[in-house]
């Protein structure tokens, strides 16, 4: 007699609550309700498909769930934080997929040590991100949220506002990090016709690519952060940036200069960020990312202002969620899912961590 054994995978989603909004907007694929276009699918191939966004605390879902979850799918706009204890108990586990770009809440070295892969879908929303950076910039530098606050509360002071806004053109703008995003950022400011266009990165551009935005590359952190009127971080969250701008560094920053920071929020001192701010050597300060996530409610980058009451741009992370971004994200997902169930290679590209180890430079710094 032959026993007909089926592969039954479960897999485990942890993605933030889409609520009234989820139901109104099926394109709103990195919610729980619909859950990246894959409840269906998964369904049908006899996967067992757990979704939730409960994932805090011993008692949450994710934590109930790591234990037989084959696969992990989170997201960073609602990190399942995948500790090295976690991993411990993840017996089952064999990949980790990123619903989006950046994997720094899972503990690499331990998906190392553990031989689970990590991929993530690159490049499926760097556009959206690039295009968030510009509008931040824009929004500190014209001293944008003030003036329409000043409205909504039916007040009318133009000079309030003016005494604090500026052109784009002929500032110096500088981006740490000049792949994907911080590359798109350039081009997209090149129009701008800023004084200079500078980047910050382990490697200089191809020269056509230098060539084609008119960027040039400074090599030192603090002489780059120094010549910078506007700076925008662009790289990821592993140990070598981990509080990359911190009290120190922001010492070197021109007085009164703009910092966006849409990559990771532990890349940014948290106090360090609010002080330069409370007393003016910044400027302003805008993004999208915290650390943690959800931010919690008396966070200082909430409400910390500069000493002309404005400067503030933040936002819950959703530069990289937008509609268009889902739809590539959930595709991509899919696509990692689809390799993985028939054994095939992945797109080197998405490879964070793979079945022998590190794949990208940036983050095997062990
Ligand atoms: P990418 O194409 O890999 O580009 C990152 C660049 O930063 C690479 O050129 C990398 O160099 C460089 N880099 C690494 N460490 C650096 C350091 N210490 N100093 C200067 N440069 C450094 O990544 P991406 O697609 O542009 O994404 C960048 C980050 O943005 C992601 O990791 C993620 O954290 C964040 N992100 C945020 C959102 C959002 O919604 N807010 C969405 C997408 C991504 P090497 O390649 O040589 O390592």
């Amino acid at each position: 007699m032959i026993d007909l054994i089926l592969t039954v995978n479960q897999v485990v989603a942890i993605l933030y609550k889409g609520f009234q909004a989820a139901v109104q907007e099926p394109r709103l694929l990195g919610t729980t309700e619909n859950s990246l276009g894959l409840k269906a699918w998964l369904n049908s191939l006899g996967h067992e498909f757990v979704v939730s966004d409960d994932k805090e605390g011993s008692n949450s879902d994710f934590q109930k769930h790591i234990t037989d979850a084959q696969v992990l799918i989170t997201t960073p706009f609602h990190p399942g934080y995948l500790t090295r204890d976690l991993f411990e108990r993840a017996k089952n586990l064999e990949l980790c997929v990123t619903a989006g770009v950046g994997s720094d809440h899972i503990d690499l070295n331990a998906a190392v040590d553990h031989k689970v892969q990590v991929l993530e879908v690159s490049g499926s929303n760097v556009t959206s991100v690039a295009e968030h950076v510009v509008m931040s910039i824009l929004l500190l530098v014209r001293n944008f949220v003030p003036a329409h606050e000043m409205i909504e509360r039916g007040d009318w002071a133009v000079s309030d506002i003016a005494r604090n806004a500026f052109d784009l053109e002929g500032k110096v703008v500088g981006t740490i990090g000049a792949g994907r995003i911080g590359y798109r950022v350039l081009q997209r400011l090149k129009p701008f016709d800023c004084k200079e266009l500078l980047y910050f990165d382990y490697a200089a551009l191809p020269e056509a690519a230098g060539k084609a935005v008119g960027a040039r590359r400074v090599e030192d952190l603090k002489d780059f952060v120094s010549q910078c009127d506007v700076v925008t971080v662009n790289c990821p969250l592993h140990e070598g940036t981990r509080g990359l701008v911190n009290k120190e560094l922001l010492q070197s920053f021109k007085p009164g200069a703009w910092l966006v920071n849409t990559a990771r929020g532990a890349i940014c001192d948290k106090d360090a960020v609010a002080e330069a701010l409370k007393n003016g050597h910044l400027r302003g300060y805008a993004g999208d990312v915290w650390n943690v996530q959800p931010a919690p409610r008396d966070h200082a980058w909430r409400t910390m202002k500069n000493p002309l009451g404005g400067g503030n741009g933040m936002v819950p992370h959703y530069s990289g969620t937008t509609l268009d971004a889902q739809a590539r994200y959930a595709a991509g997902t899919r696509s990692i899912l689809e390799n993985y169930f028939a054994g095939q290679p992945q797109e080197p590209q998405n490879i964070i961590v793979g079945v022998k180890g590190y794949e990208t430079k940036a983050y095997g710094q062990r």
